[in-house]
Order: structure tokens, then sequence, then C-alpha cells
């Protein structure tokens, strides 16, 4: 099995734009209600709510755009953004690490996580 990794930012900016996709879907469901005033205005609203959430989602892209990290994939010779400890090249999905004692360990997206630091600053301290 072929693991498949894409870059965070890329993720976000998927569920932003299905979310638009979602809210007119919804929207079109309140057209099939049209007899039932409150229903179709209702499904108007969760619509509206959805496109809404997206263009929140897309400023919060803008926000972490401007926190993430702009390389040259090592891979493919393209900039990247990244975004973490590890991410994924937007082009190529290569693997990508900051950090140097991760570099050749299989990508994890755990390695961002509370717990890995937590683990990994346990470890450290034992070893004193
Ligand atoms: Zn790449």
């Amino acid at each position: 099995m072929a693991l498949q990794y894409s870059s965070k930012i890329n993720k976000i900016r998927t569920f932003a734009l299905s979310l638009i996709f979602i809210g007119f879907g919804v929207m079109y469901v309140g057209l099939v209600f049209k007899n039932i005033e409150w229903l179709m205005v209702l499904f108007f609203i969760l619509g509206l709510l959805c496109i809404a959430l997206s263009t929140v989602v897309y400023f919060w892209i803008g926000m972490l755009s401007t926190r993430a990290v702009s390389i040259i994939c090592p891979s493919c010779d393209k900039p990247t953004k990244m975004l973490g400890r590890v991410d994924a090249c937007m082009h190529c999905k290569q693997p990508l690490t900051m950090d140097k004692n991760l570099e050749g360990e299989e990508f994890d997206e755990a390695y961002n996580s509370k717990q890995y630091r937590k683990k990994i600053k346990n470890e450290t301290d034992t070893n004193k």
C-alpha cells in the first residue's frame, strides 16, 4: 500500500473548497422545499453558513501561509511551503522535515503533535 501525503495547506484548501460546494448543495436542496417556506429558508441559511465558514477557512490559510516556511523542495526543485516539523511538498508530496533528528525517519503526522514532543522531552531527560 502506497502512502499518500499531501501538504497541510493543500488539505485545508481542499476542505475550504468542498465547503463552498456543500454550501451551494445545501441551498439547492432548499429549492426542493420551496413549497415549505421555513424549510427553504433554513436550508438557505445553512448553505450561507457553509460558504461563510469557507471564507473564514480561506482567511485562516492566509494567516497560516505567512507563518509557513518557504523552501525549495529537494525532490522536484519547486518552491513549496511547510507547516510544523513535518509536512509534504505541495507538488510532489515528498515528505519534508525541519528537524534534523527526524531526517530519514518514516513520515508521520504524529511528529507535529504535543504528545510526541513530550515523549521526546522525557526521553532526553532520562538519558541525562
Ligand atoms: Zn516537491
